[in-house]
């Protein structure tokens, strides 16, 4: 695993870590278009897995097993924190491949 912001599979400019992050957020399915060539990409089988278990997951297992507090609210801001910062590092992580176009 490295942590290098994804490249454009067709012409190697880097992606923006704001350009990833809003992808991710835009529910997954929509592709990464790249800025310069305009190949599109789609987000990968396992880097969905790593979006979940970066951000929802953690979530989930603090709110259900880890929290030490008695306040819901309270537990669910952590939990909520933990997904945030989870997903500050998944356009690190989360890789993209390009999507094939016929016309190419
Ligand atoms: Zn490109």
């Amino acid at each position: 695993m490295n942590l290098i912001i994804q490249k454009c599979q067709n012409c190697n400019r880097s992606f923006s870590w704001r350009e990833i992050y809003n992808t991710l957020w835009g529910w997954m399915y929509k592709p990464i278009e790249c800025t310069n060539c305009g190949a599109k990409h789609k987000i990968t089988i396992p880097g969905r897995f790593i979006f979940v278990s970066l951000t929802i997951l953690p979530m989930l297992i603090f709110v259900n097993y880890l929290s030490p507090f008695k306040n819901f609210v309270a537990t669910l801001g952590v939990g909520l924190v933990l997904l945030l910062i989870g997903s500050l590092l998944t356009p690190y992580i989360v890789r993209f491949k390009v999507v094939r176009n016929k016309s190419l």
